[in-house]
């Protein structure tokens, strides 16, 4: 049975072009200066009224382009006009973007990102897969092979995104990497030398972009684990899985592969800490490509944000972006930090001034909380690092 068609209505972007104006509105004002006001819908811009388009689709009303023959897949790169897909099956297929899902209204700068969810149709052959490159079965993980061009492998669909990574661009949103559930947050002991209140830093990212934060902390056969056990037990605590790894001598590498499997995961930290020997560890099929992404000497080469998706032997995908190696808080106004301290959370709604700032006021529970061990002093510094640094 034919899958029933809807109609839907989608909002387009406005041309840029100003609408012509009639080039005697100063005789005519003086004519019909008594006339009412419908005289001047004829000088209106066209451009709220024209820029909306009726369009068919199938299935999913609201969504664009969702049609029985399309295959489902995930975009692993995007590179100039071309977006790199997966499909369900492993095959990948070099694609474009359907025109109308160009011109949709979106304050993001990319209609279609690394991670997204797509629909696909593959060029008028019936069969539909036909020149899709196979993936290459001896290195499942490794950088995906630029498949053969299929110029008409169209994405007709993007799904609603969930967990993403954004920077801003311009002042506007750019989405790097869209459905990833989780950041792993790769910190040295030592060579650089453990940053406490960078980790709260990155914790507050990933709380605000909505990803789960994991804490891998590194370089663990140069530490003295003895040291460690409280930070570990206070992370723990809060719900953040923290590991001690190392990429040396393979400690924690288990742990982490377990966190990982069947998931998608952000790597995050500063040069030198070691997110490609962990990677590498985990993942001994990717060497090549690290190698080349680790060479702390040659990281000015790397100046793309374009971020890819790898995928994993024993399941799940990790993002390779030198653009998210230094994670920011942005768009973000100070009385939001609080929400990205977990265990803030029971204090602040105690509070003496519904408004409190938990930084000056009396009666704040949260301050309360410090004195009384219940929150730990050198988290609440790294709030008010925050939030200080925020309000400047
Ligand atoms: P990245 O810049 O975060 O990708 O860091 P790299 O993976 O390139 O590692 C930076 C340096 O730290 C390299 O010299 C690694 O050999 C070293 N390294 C990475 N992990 C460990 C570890 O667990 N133990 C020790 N001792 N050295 C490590």
């Amino acid at each position: 049975m034919a899958a029933k068609k809807n109609k839907v209505r989608v909002e387009m972007r406005k041309n840029r072009t100003k609408p012509p104006r009639g080039n005697d509105l100063t005789r005519q004002f003086q004519v019909n200066a008594a006339d009412d006001l419908s005289n001047a819908e004829r000088v209106r811009s066209k451009g709220e009224l024209s820029r909306h388009r009726t369009i068919v689709t199938d299935g999913d009303a609201g969504m664009p382009g969702a049609n029985s023959d399309c295959v489902r897949g995930r975009v692993f790169k995007v590179h100039g006009l071309h977006s790199y897909v997966e499909l369900d099956d492993g095959r990948q297929v070099r694609c474009s973007v359907r025109r109308v899902l160009k011109n949709l209204q979106t304050d993001e700068r990319s209609i279609v990102t690394t991670g997204d969810w797509v629909w696909v149709r593959i060029g008028g052959t019936g069969s539909g897969v036909s020149g899709l490159a196979e993936p290459n079965p001896t290195t499942p993980s490794a950088k995906p092979q630029t498949p053969n061009p299929i110029p008409d492998a169209v994405i007709e669909r993007v799904e609603p995104r969930r967990g993403v990574l954004t920077r801003a661009s311009r002042r506007r949103e750019h989405v790097l990497v869209a459905n990833v559930d989780q950041l792993v947050i790769v910190m040295s002991l030592v060579e650089p030398e453990l940053k406490p209140h960078l980790i709260d830093r990155y914790v507050a990212s990933a709380e605000k972009g909505q990803l789960m934060p994991i804490l891998a902390l590194n370089k663990i056969d140069l530490a003295d684990r003895a040291d460690l056990q409280p930070m570990v037990g206070a992370y723990s605590q809060m719900g953040i899985p923290t590991v001690l790894t190392s990429a040396r001598t393979g400690e924690g590498i288990e742990r982490l592969r377990a966190l990982l499997k069947d998931r998608a995961t952000v790597f995050s930290g500063q040069s030198g800490v070691g997110k490609s020997s962990l990677l590498n560890a985990l993942e001994p099929g990717l060497s090549l490509r690290v190698r080349e992404v680790s060479d702390v000497n040659n990281k000015g080469k790397h100046t793309t944000t374009t971020a890819e998706l790898i995928r994993l032997s024993f399941g799940g995908w990790v993002v390779d972006t030198p653009g998210v190696r230094q994670l920011q808080l942005w768009d973000t106004r100070p009385e939001e930090v609080e929400g990205y301290f977990r265990e803030f959370k029971p204090f602040v709604a105690l509070c003496r001034y519904p408004d409190c700032s938990h930084t000056h006021e009396t009666g704040c529970r949260v301050k309360d909380a410090v004195r009384r061990k219940f929150i730990s002093e050198r988290r609440y510094v790294s709030f008010l690092g925050l939030f200080n640094g925020l309000e400047e």
